[in-house]
């Protein structure tokens, strides 16, 4: 796989090239709210943009249905990453035109979800989107650093890696690094913690995983389906009921870790009433909203003798301060450990960030949840198998 670094060293200065980037923020309007992704895109754009390359960088914000949503327009994205470049970043129309660039330039086209092209199933229609983009900015190459979306076989990700010569952004490395050694031969004990929503999210990593860890904790609202399939009441909790055969299964494993009590609530809200409970004393109209803090001793003490960690989905909802503690205390038992710690999902890095727990704590915090766990998974990654051939 050629990297940017290849690329700089073959020299860029003058030349176009095409970056995707993964610039996809939580907004509250047009405020961003966690522009982690946009600090993890600069240093492959410096150093492009620091080489003399003229750089249009591509990327989406969330899921629009045509150019007139304009609530997804990247305007707020191409300011905050002019701040953090250090020049402005000129926001531009995916017809174009481009404007007259100069050595070192770096201009970001609006919103590539824009145009249907870009994640339509058909692959002339992808093709012919990814040519109007290499005709649109006469770029010489194309650099693929947007990790968020290297699982998706979309025009910007894949097909212009097809009519350009491409090559893997330092994020891209990193990422694939990090995660290589995860599925590689990780040091032991190694420990994954899960959590979120949904068991069938994420049971095709779990049925991975599972042979190649030590101990797989889980919390959040999974964690239901798992008590359940134990004989537990769990009242009015997140509980996926199809699952609860698949879950039992699992657990015959002997290697997950359970909570064994749980913070409950009378509704989904702030101020809702709550009480901490063990998990065979949760009551009907009460729902579980966080694990307890026996069970953060418990998952603490399993943490601390571990090598190698890997955490994805947070212990609880964490978005309401009264359900936040137990990931506080499992994201800070990782923190304390001395082991290789590794966070994927992109609601367990803004819980890290919300949480004011320090990102420097943890080994690696990946930007990709999807891709991160696709790749946990085993599978291939069309936006990287593309560089590789
Ligand atoms: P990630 O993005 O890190 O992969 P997920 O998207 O799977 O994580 O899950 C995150 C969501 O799970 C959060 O919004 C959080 O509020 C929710 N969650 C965690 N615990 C519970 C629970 N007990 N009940 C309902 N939702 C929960
Ligand atoms: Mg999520």
């Amino acid at each position: 796989m050629k990297t940017v670094s290849d690329l700089v060293d073959e020299g860029v200065a003058g030349r176009t090239v095409l970056v995707r980037s993964d610039l996809n923020v939580p907004l509250d309007g047009e405020t961003i709210t966690d522009d982690g992704r946009i600090r993890a895109s600069v240093p492959t754009l410096s150093e492009l943009s620091g080489a003399g390359a003229k750089v249009v960088v591509t990327a989406h914000l969330g899921r629009p249905t045509s150019s007139s949503d304009t609530e997804f327009s990247l305007a707020p994205v191409a300011a905050r990453l002019g701040e953090l470049l250090g020049a402005p970043v000129k926001l531009v129309p995916l017809d174009g035109p481009l404007p007259n660039l100069h050595d070192g330039d770096v201009v970001l086209l609006e919103n590539i979800r824009f145009d249907p092209r870009e994640t339509s199933k058909n692959d002339d229609d992808r093709a012919a989107f990814a040519k109007h983009l290499a005709d649109l900015t006469g770029a010489e190459a194309f650099v693929s650093d947007g990790f968020g979306v290297v699982h998706r076989k979309q025009a910007s990700v894949y097909d212009v890696a097809e009519d350009l010569a491409g090559y893997a952004g330092g994020l891209v490395l990193s990422e694939v690094e990090v995660l290589r050694t995860l599925t590689g031969a990780p040091e032991r004990p190694y420990v994954v913690v899960l959590g979120g929503s949904k068991v069938s999210d994420k049971l095709a990593v779990i049925e991975a995983l599972l042979p190649k860890v030590d101990s797989l904790l889980v919390g959040g609202g999974m964690c239901f389906t798992f008590l359940a399939a134990q004989g537990y009441g769990v009242g009015s909790s997140l509980l996926e009921s199809e699952q609860i055969d698949n879950a039992r299964k699992l657990l015959e494993s002997g290697k997950i870790v359970l909570p064994t009590d749980v913070v409950v609530a009378d509704r989904f809200a702030a101020d809702a009433a709550t009480r901490t409970v063990p998990v065979d004393g949760i009551e009907d109209g009460w729902m579980g909203l966080d694990i307890g803090p026996e069970s953060v001793t418990e998952f603490a003490a399993v943490l601390s003798t571990a090598k190698t960690v890997f955490w994805n989905g947070p212990m609880g909802v964490f978005e309401l301060a009264p359900f936040a503690e137990g990931t506080r205390g499992v994201a800070q038992a990782i923190v304390s450990s001395s082991a290789f710690s590794v966070v994927g999902g992109g609601d367990s890095a803004a819980a890290v960030r919300a949480l004011g727990l320090p990102e420097d704590g943890f080994s690696h915090i990946s930007t990709g949840g999807g891709a991160s766990l696709e790749f946990l998974e085993g599978k291939t990654l069309p936006g990287v198998a593309v560089l590789e051939r």
